[in-house]
């Protein structure tokens, strides 16, 4: 299947959709995630187009790591998580909903399960004073 470029994740990206931005360069972005699986659900968006990470160029999932390893250090100190869970879905099948690539880091709390994927909206000033505190720890 090829890129839709009228996915959500591309309007955000153009700026067509807002978004709770903790920080952005000119090849990705990155923001709360607005049904998160547990506080602090955070999403790393390269801007290049790919579906996903198997129409990927490989020199964007270069770029793109070592972003989603300080993202994941920033979110863990953020929110005290003990852990983060690294996830990201490739087609239908495997959970993919969103058909622009895309990492999600999700923070782990000793005794908590995570809520489930694409579950409850989350309140909008919890995530607008999340992405101020991870940015503040990127
Ligand atoms: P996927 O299932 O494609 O891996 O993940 C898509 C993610 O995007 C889901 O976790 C879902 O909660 C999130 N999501 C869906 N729509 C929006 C939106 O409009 N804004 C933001 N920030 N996240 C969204």
């Amino acid at each position: 299947m090829s890129y839709d470029p009228s996915n959500i994740f591309a309007k955000i990206l153009n700026g067509d959709l807002p978004c709770h931005k903790v920080y952005e360069d000119d090849t990705a972005l990155v923001m709360m995630d607005i049904f998160p699986q547990s506080r602090g659900h955070t999403l790393v968006i390269p801007k290049a187009p790919s579906r996903n990470l198997i129409d990927a160029d490989p020199a964007t999932l270069s770029s793109v790591m070592p972003l989603v390893q300080r993202v994941a250090k920033a979110v863990k100190a953020a929110t005290n998580a003990e852990g983060i869970q690294l996830a990201q879905f490739n087609e239908a099948p495997a959970g993919q909903t969103v058909f622009h690539l895309h990492f999600h880091l999700i923070p782990a709390y000793e005794g908590q399960a995570l809520a489930p994927h694409g579950g409850g909206k989350a309140d909008d000033g919890e995530l607008a004073s999340l992405a101020k505190d991870i940015a503040a720890n990127l």
